[in-house]
C-alpha cells in the first residue's frame, strides 16, 4: 500500500505526518479522497476484500497521478445478503452512515473541504453514503462526490463486452487479475448465471424498467448462495487484459472527477 506519487508526496494520509498534511492543505486547497468497500463473499476465487482493493486501487492510482490525499480505507460495508456464506462482514446502514460522517467531519475540521467517496462495493453501500454525503454538505459545508465503478465503468464494460453487473463476475475477475493477481485462484473460478429476473435489475447499464429495491429474504440468499458458491456470472472469461482496460477507465474518470472538483464546479 506504501506508495509515492512522482513528485514525491505521499498518497496515503496514515503515511504522512502532520506538517505534510498541512503543507498539502496549504497547497492543495483541501481535498481528500476516502475509499469504501466491503469484506464479503466473494465465490469460490476471489477474496473476501475484493471490493475494497477495487476501491483502494482506484483512490491510489488517481491520487497518484493528481497529487491528492487517500484516507485509509472503510472496509466495511453493508453485505447483509452474503451473509449466508462465512467470512463476510457487515455494518447496519446507520453505522456506516454515522462512521464516514465522523471521517468528513474530522478532516472538515483542519480545513479539507471537498471529497471523493469512491465505493467499491458497488451500488450496495450507495445509499448510505449519500445520506452521510448530504448530512456533510448541510452541516459542514463542504463538497462531497461520490464515484461508483458501476455508475463509471457503463461504456468501458460495454466495449469490453462485460455481461450483466453480477457478483465475482467476469468484470470484478478480471478487474483484481490486473489490481492484485496474487489473490485470485483462477483454477477455482466457477461461473453461475442466475436465471433472468422480470422485475428487478440493478445493473445502471440495462434499459429495462425495473423495481427500484426487491431485497431478498435470508431463506433465498442462503439457497443462492448453495447452488451457485457465491457467483452470479461468468468469471471464468476474465483476463488481465480486460481488466487493464477497465482500471485505466475508471482512473481516467476518476482523475476527471477530482480535476473537476478542484475547479470549483462539477457537472
Ligand atoms: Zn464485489
Amino acid at each position: 500500500m506504501i506508495s509515492n506519487n512522482s513528485q514525491g508526496i505521499k498518497a496515503w494520509l496514515q503515511e504522512m505526518r502532520w506538517q505534510e498534511v498541512q503543507q498539502y492543505r496549504e497547497k492543495r486547497e483541501g481535498l481528500a479522497l476516502i475509499p469504501v468497500g466491503s469484506v464479503e463473499q466473494h465465490g469460490l476465487h476471489l477474496p473476501l476484500g475484493t471490493d475494497s482493493m477495487v476501491a483502494i486501487s482506484l483512490a491510489r492510482d488517481a491520487a497518484q497521478r493528481t497529487e491528492s490525499v487517500v484516507t485509509p480505507p472503510l472496509w466495511f460495508g453493508w453485505s447483509p445478503h452474503h451473509l449466508a456464506l462465512p467470512g463476510t462482514i457487515t455494518i447496519r446502514p446507520e453505522i456506516l452512515i454515522e462512521f464516514l460522517f465522523d471521517v468528513l467531519s474530522s478532516l472538515a475540521t483542519n480545513g479539507f473541504d471537498r471529497f471523493v467517496i469512491v465505493n467499491g462495493h458497488r451500488i450496495a453501500n450507495i445509499p448510505w453514503i449519500q445520506i452521510s454525503a448530504e448530512k456533510a454538505q448541510r452541516e459542514l459545508g463542504v463538497r462531497v462526490i461520490i464515484f461508483d465503478p458501476a455508475y463509471m465503468e457503463k461504456e468501458v464494460a460495454d466495449e469490453i463486452g462485460f455481461g450483466e453487473v453480477g457478483h465475482a463476475d467476469e468484470l470484478e475477475t478480471s478487474h483484481m487479475l490486473h489490481i492484485m493477481p496474487e489473490f485470485v485462484r483462477m483454477d477455482l473460478a466457477e461461473d453461475h448465471v442466475p436465471p433472468e429476473r422480470k422485475h428487478y435489475h440493478v445493473d445502471p447499464r440495462l434499459q429495462k424498467d425495473t423495481l427500484c429495491w426487491v431485497p431478498s429474504t435470508a431463506k433465498e440468499l442462503k439457497q443462492t448462495a448453495g447452488e451457485s458458491g457465491g457467483v452470479s456470472g461468468r468469471p471464468t472469461l476474465a483476463t488481465a487484459e480486460k481488466g487493464k482496460r477497465l482500471h485505466e477507465h475508471l482512473v481516467g474518470r476518476l482523475i476527471e472527477a477530482i480535476n473537476e472538483l478542484n475547479k470549483g464546479r462539477v457537472t
